[in-house]
């Protein structure tokens, strides 16, 4: 670990109370229980007095979170805040829930444990969000019901969307007034899929034409830049990228990290740790160790052969792939292993979504230079040239 921030993504369940046809976590019926939960925060602790590491944020996700009761949550928040409290360390706390289990008992543990914000996903359409025994319509009336009273108790609600077929098909435009004009939504992500775990129709034909995807991003940033930029919405990676491409700081996907190594790790119900969620539930072979067992968490880290790999993977992109003639590198490392190894089977290999990136990234950095010779424009002095009215302002 080289920062001075740890984010565990952390399963205290691996199990969901729906069936999304195209996830990717081999489900089990585990739950992790407070004794594990103290065990585990005081090990993370150990490795960050070790490592000089100030600060821990905790993703809480699953599986699905609200399967678990809010009680559980506010004794694991006291738990962990006096453990961090005892060691000087600080620990903050992101939520991830499908939202499907919401209701109003779950107000008070989201105020005080995650800043009263949520992060959930749709996409639009939805294909393969699914409840047992529920068609995807279903799903999505019930989420969009349960977005709407998270919303109206004042909950700050996000949304992760993953682009399918049909998006791509409907366009940009669309797929931007959904969540923004229809949900007001004004904070959401748009991820790329990847077939983790046991492959199946649904993950094999989310696996979207490249070039068709690249044209999705860049209609959507157009259509973000026209319409929400000024207006404060956010739409990641793609507002994120502005500001990087600006010179300003910004804080840009796990996929573009220098080496997410560095700064991810991931453990589950079980005890199990790995790279992220998918590597913990769906690739064994890949785990680093478990939490649970007599070695401290550094110990683990250090002597895990499946974390090298991880390690070692960005230098590998140099040297054996093209990213190290590539315009980006600086900023996408050679992008994302889980993607690379659960679509081309390979490890060592750059992310499948690679022209995709490319694309997003030259959009980007066009706008954002048109952006800064605007503003540069607007900030000289006016001068009048043979009467001409010279500062007549511009949207770009
Ligand atoms: S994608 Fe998330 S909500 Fe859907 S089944 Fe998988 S863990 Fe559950
Ligand atoms: S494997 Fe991919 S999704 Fe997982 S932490 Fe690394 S970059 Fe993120
Ligand atoms: S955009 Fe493609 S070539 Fe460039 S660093 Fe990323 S994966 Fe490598």
């Amino acid at each position: 670990m080289m920062s001075n921030q740890l984010s565990l993504i952390l399963l205290p369940t691996n199990k969901c109370n729906v069936a999304c046809e195209y996830c990717f976590e081999e489900k089990t019926a585990d739950f992790m229980t407070h004794d594990q939960l103290a065990l585990t925060v005081e090990k993370l602790l150990d490795h960050m007095e070790h490592q000089h590491i100030p600060e821990l944020i905790i993703y809480w996700q699953g599986g699905e979170v609200m399967i678990m009761q809010p009680e559980w949550f506010e004794r694991a928040h006291e738990l962990i805040s006096a453990a961090a409290s005892r060691r000087g360390k600080k620990i903050g706390h992101s939520l991830q829930s499908n939202m499907i289990g919401y209701s109003a008992k779950w107000n008070g543990v989201i105020r005080e444990m995650f800043g009263n914000s949520v992060g959930t996903s749709m996409d639009f359409p939805n294909l393969y969000r699914k409840a047992r025994g529920h068609t995807a319509d279903d799903y999505t009336r019930i989420w969009a019901r349960n977005i709407k009273l998270a919303r109206e108790a004042g909950i700050s609600v996000g949304v992760i969307s993953i682009p399918n077929r049909e998006t791509l098909r409907l366009g940009g435009e669309a797929f931007y007034s959904y969540f923004v004009d229809e949900l007001g939504i004004t904070d959401f992500q748009v991820n790329t899929s990847f077939s983790g775990g046991e492959i199946n129709d649904a993950k094999t034909e989310s696996i979207l034409d490249m070039p068709a995807l690249a044209r999705f991003f860049v209609e959507l940033a157009d259509v973000w830049f026209e319409r929400g930029y000024s207006a404060g919405v956010k739409l990641g990676p793609i507002d994120e990228l502005l500001h990087h491409f600006m010179g300003r700081v910004a804080r840009l996907p796990c996929i573009w990290q220098q080496n997410c190594a560095d700064d991810f790790v991931s453990i589950d119900a079980r005890g199990h740790v790995a790279q992220c969620d998918c590597w913990v539930t769906s690739y064994p072979e890949y785990r680093f160790g478990n939490v649970f067992g007599a070695q401290s968490f550094s110990q683990l880290m250090k002597e895990s052969k499946a974390r090298r790999r991880f390690v070692s993977r960005p230098e590998a992109m140099i040297e054996h792939e093209t990213c190290a003639g590539c315009d980006y590198l600086s900023i996408c490392h050679g992008g994302c292993p889980v993607r690379a190894y659960s679509i081309t089977g390979e490890f060592l290999v750059k992310d499948p979504y690679c022209e995709v990136y490319k694309a997003l990234f030259s959009r980007m950095e066009t706008i954002a230079a048109k952006l800064s010779r605007a503003r540069f424009a607007r900030s000289l002095p006016v001068l009048p040239i043979r009467g001409d009215v010279v500062n007549r302002g511009t949207s770009l």
